[in-house]
């Protein structure tokens, strides 16, 4: 049961007073504006979890219906991957990763190879997703590079897109210019074509007629650019920056046809998708698809260890090891540290042997369903779409035109902090995301769906929607 509301002891006021304190004066917060942080109640110091839920330092619970940033797919409080990483540490914590293997990393390399799709056969690993897409967009560039193609540098994605925050994965993200501005010119690489939004479709058309003109796009971008330019094209599977859309088959289907037809890598980012957060192990399993190269972080390990890895196939690999002069030029130091490598097998190792992905898929859709009934009740819902336990509520002001709200409507803190106050961590705005871990049950599912419906009914009446 949640208990947002119950009122913390005395003594465990004093000690969240004291760490708001200490982290305000001296802790940087990512992606989060100060002033927010600073207002009352503005920095929550989350200090246990346990399953789906986390408490904070006052001893309120909360259900963590966002798995953190969509990472901690086995749920919190698991002793066996504590007690893999002292057993790891013990044995082993370090050796050079630019010159030697060690058990783990290769153990974990050969699980790997077992449940990524067919022709994925190697793996880098490095520490975080955008570690991970900058890795791949240097292996798609080297690669080129050794074939002779020395002019095919550009990578191409879509706009609404997120993919890092460092230099490279940066340039890349199609999702917000004013995360972008302070830091152009970026990498004068990157290229972007429209993203798939079929609840407000760019070229106002309706699926199945359009015929995926999105996708289509991108033939006419590549043969714009000169192909012999264009190096890779990345993107998510099942877009979840671009506003959780699930594409067609036909979609994906496009997008590996006009890569080969320009050969052109086709990187499928699976940085949020992988490790069954789609209900199933990795989002192309759902297009039937062979990438080139694949990104994946967050679930690998479920967040007990930083660790990501890029994915690639004997036919890229083989390229770098045709000559010593052809050795990928790419190295990160904690990259394929061997306790994260311990742990991430032991976190595949628990996915799949409590069936974890197929709950997700039959969690998921339960879920789906009872969030779609809730546009019944609230007028306040102009779509809900997902799949797996990636689920979004788009809300708007009216779902007739399907007029977005705006900043000045301040959603985030009419949905976000009523969600919060009756428990529900998870990513509110124009939006509610919701990616609860994969161990996620029927139960919990309806909790989850009462808490948003009490609260949409709540901001509906505040803003005289009904
Ligand atoms: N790619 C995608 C699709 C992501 O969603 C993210 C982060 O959310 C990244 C890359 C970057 O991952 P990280 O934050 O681990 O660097």
């Amino acid at each position: 049961m949640v208990d947002a509301k119950a009122e913390p002891s005395a003594a465990a006021q004093d000690l969240a007073t004291d760490y708001v304190r200490r982290g305000l004066d001296h802790l940087w917060v990512h992606n989060t504006n100060y002033l927010d942080l600073a207002k009352p109640g503005g920095m929550l110091v989350l200090s246990e979890g346990q399953g789906i839920r986390l408490k904070d330092v006052e001893g309120r619970t909360y259900i963590d219906a966002m798995s953190g940033l969509w990472v901690v797919n086995v749920g919190h409080g698991r002793k066996e991957l504590a007690q893999v990483a002292a057993e790891q540490m013990s044995k082993l914590a370090y050796v050079n990763t630019f010159a030697y293997a060690t058990p783990p990393a290769i153990d974990l390399a050969t699980k790997l190879a077992e449940i990524t799709p067919e022709g994925i056969e190697r793996f880098f690993f490095v520490n975080s997703g955008s570690e991970a897409v900058e890795t791949a967009i240097k292996m798609a560039q080297q690669w080129h590079y050794i074939n002779g193609d020395k002019k095919r540098t550009k990578i191409i994605s879509r706009r609404g897109s997120y993919h890092g925050a460092t230099g490279m994965a940066m340039s890349v993200n199609g999702s917000n210019y004013a995360n972008r501005s302070p830091f152009e010119p970026l990498s004068p690489n990157a290229r972007f074509f429209p993203g798939i939004n079929c609840y407000r479709c760019p070229y106002e058309k309706t699926y199945p007629e359009c015929n995926v003109f999105c996708a289509r796009t991108l033939d006419d971008l590549i043969s714009f650019e000169q192909p012999e330019t264009v190096a890779a094209v990345i993107a998510e599977p099942i877009s979840v920056s671009n506003g959780n859309f699930v594409p067609w088959p036909a979609y994906w289907r496009t997008l590996r046809q006009v890569c080969d037809k320009h050969g052109v890598l086709l990187i499928a980012d699976e940085v949020i998708n992988g490790f069954g957060r789609s209900g199933k192990w990795f989002g192309v399993d759902h297009y039937g698809i062979q990438p080139d190269i694949m990104t994946t972080a967050k679930g690998l390990s479920s967040g007990y260890a930083p660790i990501a890895c890029t994915m690639t196939t004997r036919k890229i690999a083989d390229a770098f090891a045709s000559d010593k002069k052809n050795t990928f030029s790419h190295g990160i130091t904690f990259g394929t540290h061997p306790v994260s490598c311990a742990v991430a097998l032991r976190n595949v190792e628990i996915l799949e042997a409590e069936g974890l992905i197929d709950n997700s898929a039959k969690t998921g859709a339960y879920l789906l369903q009872q969030l779609s009934e809730l546009q019944h009740r609230h007028p306040i819902i102009g779509d809900v779409r997902g799949i797996g336990l990636m689920i979004q509520v788009e809300l708007v002001k009216d779902r007739e035109t399907k007029e977005p709200f705006t900043r000045e409507d301040d959603m985030q803190s009419k949905v976000g902090q009523r969600l919060l106050a009756r428990g529900l961590l998870c990513r509110a705005g124009n939006s509610i995301s919701i990616a609860p871990p994969l161990i996620t049950n029927r139960e919990d599912a309806d909790e989850i769906v009462d808490i948003i419906d009490a609260v949409l009914g709540e901001v509906e009446q505040e803003l005289s929607l009904w």
